[in-house]
């Protein structure tokens, strides 16, 4: 059997020793939590999220899985707990697992948590090596549970595939949160049942609107479902409780009476979250994105790649948290306009 990979962990080092000061931005905002896009491929082909015919990028302005790790040990350094690895499908990525086994030594000491966000697809390859490594929750999406509707929706026919990896998931002791974009005209007749089953399963599932990042065949505007309609709709049938579970993050969680479960719902468009955002993005060029919903950016490629990377990745953290908005200016793109970011979220990580 082939050995797991070694990522370097002594390299490359300059003789400026990295700084451990915390990332505060201008609004005193402590940021803990980064979402690292590990790669912009992907085996599926969502309709909200990319077009079919999408471009991917040339593998030599991705981050390595050194560099990638050697900037998670830089966000460790300053006082990141929290990583969570997405993409893209972070889990197509080749040697991804070394990386996760990597960052998964440091669980306990600098991490309280490493996670992944993936679409399932080849989840029940490596539910049990993610487990191994330390990976004690991970979000995977879901939409529907209609196998036609999964493949008109993910152009791919891939529903049980993920059902098959959700439920490796489970055995190998992983909690799972789905997360489920609400799409009108889509999903929107589904959500409950989908719920139901997420409940009866054991899972936790999030609802999340769709929002205007990147350029996808049609319009997104004809889907945009506003939670608050889904919640109306949903509280005809079930009891929802607001529940003050909170994570630093945009999502507000109801306890669901029926189903024993939680629920959680991601509003960038009806409700703003900005004042306790505790992230920042990085993507799989190394572009650190200290918003989602904003253009800012940081070069951190340039850094991990100069000549004196502990000193210029240092710079550029500070950067990021001096150029972090105070709030993302999202909206639903009127038809036919731009999207409000031209980035898919296939980059940024979801
Ligand atoms: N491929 C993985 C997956 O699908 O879980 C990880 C990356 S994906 C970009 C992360 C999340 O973003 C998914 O839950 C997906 O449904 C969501 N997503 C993608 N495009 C979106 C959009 N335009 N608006 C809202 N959510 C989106
Ligand atoms: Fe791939 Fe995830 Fe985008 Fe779907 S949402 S196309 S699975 S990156």
């Amino acid at each position: 059997m082939a050995q797991p990979r070694q990522l370097r962990h002594d390299a490359p080092v300059s003789a400026t020793p990295p700084s451990s000061a915390p990332l505060i931005d201008r609004y005193q905002r402590h940021v803990s939590y980064l979402r690292l896009s590990v790669t912009d491929r992907c085996d599926l082909r969502c309709t909200y999220c990319m077009p079919e015919r999408m471009t991917f990028l040339p593998k030599a302005e991705v981050l390595t899985l050194d560099e990638l790790y050697q900037m998670s040990l830089g966000f460790m350094a300053r006082g990141i707990r929290k990583i969570r690895l997405t993409g893209g499908e972070p889990l197509v990525r080749r040697d991804m697992i070394d990386l996760v086994r990597s960052l998964g030594r440091h669980i306990g000491e600098e991490l309280d948590e490493l996670t992944m966000t993936t679409n399932g697809m080849q989840l029940a390859a490596y539910a049990q090596d993610l487990a191994s490594a330390g990976i004690r929750r991970i979000n995977v999406s879901l939409d529907t549970l209609d196998r036609d509707r999964f493949a008109k929706l993910a152009r791919r026919d891939g529903l049980p595939q993920v059902l098959e990896g959700i439920a490796a998931a489970k055995a190998a002791g992983l909690a799972v949160k789905l997360n489920t974009v609400a799409l009108k005209g889509v999903n929107e007749d589904e959500i409950g049942a989908l719920m139901r089953w997420a409940h009866g399963e054991g899972h936790e599932m999030t609802l999340i609107e769709v929002m205007p990042l990147g350029e996808v065949d049609g319009d997104r505007t004809d889907h945009y479902l506003p939670l608050t309609a889904v919640q109306d709709g949903l509280s005809a049938q079930f009891s929802l409780t607001p529940n003050g579970h909170r994570t630093g993050g945009p999502a507000r969680y109801f306890d669901v009476a029926e189903t024993g479960g939680r629920l959680g719902m991601i509003t960038p468009l009806t409700n703003n979250f900005c004042d306790g955002c505790n992230r920042v993005r990085v993507t799989a060029t190394g572009q650190l994105y200290p918003c989602l919903g904003g253009s800012e950016r940081v070069d951190i490629r340039a850094a991990l790649r100069s000549d004196d990377p502990d000193t210029q990745l240092e710079q550029a953290l500070n950067e990021a948290m001096r150029i972090k908005p105070e709030r993302h200016h999202f909206r639903i793109d009127e038809a036919g306009e731009e999207p409000a970011q031209p980035r898919h979220m296939s980059m940024t990580g979801g």
